[in-house]
């Protein structure tokens, strides 16, 4: 028996995760599925990126919804389209093999209308959404959460950051008083103590060392270089990896553009991801990466 199997999973998700190559639960997927598929509780994940907490909350989203039911069942709530695009693509996958059940990401910097048409055309089972453009289709009442029953907060001191307080108390208190929630976050400042405190009940509560992310190969290496010198060393390591796609992270927008245009001058392909772009052209950008059509992003942490 695979470890998946161990953890109550159905054959339809067990198939994909064959296919997609996963063979051992990451710690906190361990921790969580059989939990989240059985425990009827809430739950906290103390977990960052990279430890495999999306499948840990999406797996046993996707087990709990029930495609014959025409109602939003589920939500999923993070703080940017990008991170709620690679939640929506990734629950896809895991349903890959069950009776339909429709997701659909909504979030700011792109045509509501459009968003509002395909929430008009079909039930949407599970919602991934940013807070802001998600109360805006609840207002106009393009969504309707009073039948969810789970809760997902994703990155929740991410989104506290980012400044969506008031937002994340707001869309609780869409939902029904009775439902689960599912709240992931990489720290635990007083202010996520109160949303657990004030909208939570008797949660689990798992913690994720650092040292448990997947990508465990990763080694860790740092040169000292005057500021002046940064981007002829940084353009000495693109010419020892020309295969290599990388992301070099900047603190500001500023610093992303500077670095970027900078390579461009010397005939990297390379470009800049900040919060600061349209959506478009954020999709652009990452298109281009994904296709190697650009060997290094220069991004802030929207990345
Ligand atoms: P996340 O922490 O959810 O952002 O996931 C990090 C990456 O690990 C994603 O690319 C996942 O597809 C991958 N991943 C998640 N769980 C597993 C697993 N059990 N085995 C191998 N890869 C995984």
């Amino acid at each position: 028996m695979s470890s998946f199997e161990k953890l109550g999973l159905s054959e339809p998700v067990l198939k994909v995760l064959e296919e997609m190559g996963f063979e051992t639960p990451t710690a906190i997927q361990e921790q969580s599925i059989p939990q989240l598929l059985t425990a009827d509780r809430d739950f906290i994940g103390l977990a960052q990126t990279g430890t495999g907490k999306t499948a840990a909350f999406g797996i046993p989203l996707i087990e709990l919804v029930d495609p014959a039911h025409k109602a939003t069942q589920a939500l999923v709530v993070a703080p940017t389209r990008e991170l709620g695009q690679q939640i929506g693509e990734q629950l896809n996958k895991y349903g890959k093999y069950m009776d339909k059940v429709n997701i659909l990401c909504v979030y700011g910097g792109a045509s509501i209308e459009t968003q509002m048409k395909a929430l008009k055309k079909n039930v949407q089972h599970i919602i991934v959404a940013t807070p802001g453009r998600l109360i805006d289709l609840v207002n106009r009442k393009a969504i309707n959460l009073e039948e969810v029953n789970a809760v997902v907060l994703d990155e929740a001191d991410e989104m506290l950051n980012m400044g969506f307080k008031e937002d994340i108390d707001k869309i609780l208190s869409y939902t029904p008083e009775h439902k689960l929630t599912w709240l992931f976050s990489a720290t635990m400042p007083s202010e996520i103590r109160r949303i657990v405190k004030t909208y939570m009940e008797d949660p689990i509560e798992v913690k994720i060392d650092q040292e448990q992310t997947v990508n465990k190969n990763i080694e860790h290496q740092y040169v000292r270089v005057k500021a002046k010198d940064k981007g002829e060393a940084l353009a000495r390591f693109l010419d020892a990896y020309p295969d290599m796609r990388g992301v070099v992270f900047c603190r500001t927008r500023r610093d992303t553009q500077n670095v970027a245009e900078m390579l461009l001058k010397k005939k990297y392909r390379a470009d800049a991801l900040h919060g600061e772009l349209s959506q478009a052209q954020r999709d652009r950008v990452m298109r281009r990466f994904k296709s190697f059509d650009i060997q290094v992003l220069i991004a802030t942490d929207v990345a």
